[in-house]
């Protein structure tokens, strides 16, 4: 199918996005990936797309006060294939190859896998994890909000319609750090049926400040805090025992809910094998 016919403008600079994005029915237009193809299948039809490709200053990743910060603009390649991501982001580094195939990850961006908010996405998952920072610019100006309370529901975010976001910041990672990452997809490449993204900080033998992301298993990815106590304990088996009280995932195309919990249990033995390691 084709797109409905819509208008297109490309943003010289962000003051001029935030200020085309307060025309009725836009949308801004990072890589595509997305939103193209909901274009396509006419899922969506604004009026006006803006283009932000050509904003200078979106791009970009950079070490700044203990934190990793990465431009909105930034392809998933250029982290994939980042030093810097791979040092101070090394659990973004392990979900990179799993996000889409190389041609996706060529255009697709950061921002707009965070923006979109897709519930079995990898990097909303990490972000959420890490304990992150999206940078947000819209008609009343910058504002910062945390991971914990940018999602806010089926591919809904903190973002508006009229705001941009503008850059992602995660706390940059030391020789502490602990971090894990698993999914089961059908092909690999697809979008995950289950996934467990997972951050921890290494405090003797003990796992401190954990923090346990899924997704795939309900709307957002979600935080399973009674298997993060339990696990932080060190005890596997509660912390498995303890997801029936933190996920119930509804059953979809891809597999029943009751799968998809028992799925849920197998990453969490992986990944804690990984965060029981020290990083080389
Ligand atoms: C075949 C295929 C397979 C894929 N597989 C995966 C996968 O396995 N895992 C995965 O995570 N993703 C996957 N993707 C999606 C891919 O990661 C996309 O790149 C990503 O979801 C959207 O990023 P984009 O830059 O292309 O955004 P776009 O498509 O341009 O935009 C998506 C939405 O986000 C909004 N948006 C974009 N950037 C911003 C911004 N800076 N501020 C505010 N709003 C913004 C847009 O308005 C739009 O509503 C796949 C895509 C395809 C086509």
């Amino acid at each position: 199918m084709k797109p409905a016919p819509f208008a297109y403008a490309k943003a010289r600079s962000l003051t001029h996005a935030v200020d085309l994005l307060t025309q009725e029915d836009s949308r801004l237009l990072a890589g595509g990936q997305s939103l193209i193809a909901t274009l396509n299948m006419r899922l969506s039809q604004p009026a006006l797309l803006v283009d932000i490709n050509g904003i200078d200053g979106l791009g970009g990743i950079a070490l700044k006060v203990g934190q990793l910060e990465i431009g909105a603009l930034t392809r998933h390649a250029q982290a994939e294939r980042s030093a810097e991501v791979a040092r101070h982001a090394p659990l973004i580094a392990l979900a990179m190859p799993h996000i889409g195939h190389p041609a996706i990850r060529n255009r697709g961006t950061i921002g707009g896998s965070l923006a979109f908010a897709d519930p079995a996405a990898e990097l909303p998952a990490c972000f959420l994890a890490v304990g992150g920072e999206a940078d947000i610019n819209g008609p009343q100006g910058p504002r910062t909000v945390k991971a914990d309370d940018f999602f806010k529901g089926l591919f809904e975010t903190a973002l508006t319609p009229r705001d941009v976001l503008t850059a992602i910041r995660v706390p940059a990672a030391n020789a502490d750090t602990r971090v894990g990452f698993a999914e089961f997809a059908r092909r690999h490449g697809d979008y995950a049926m289950v996934g467990l993204a997972a951050c921890a900080r290494a405090d003797g033998a003990r796992l401190a400040d954990l923090r346990l992301a899924y997704f795939g298993v309900g709307p957002m990815p979600l935080r399973a805090r009674n298997a993060e106590t339990a696990l932080a304990r060190g005890d596997i088996d509660a912390a498995v025992a303890a997801l029936r009280n933190d996920l119930d995932p509804p059953d979809d195309i891809q597999a029943t809910g009751a799968v998809k919990r028992h799925l849920a249990g197998v990453l969490l033995r992986r990944v804690a094998k990984q965060l029981m390691e020290a990083r080389s």
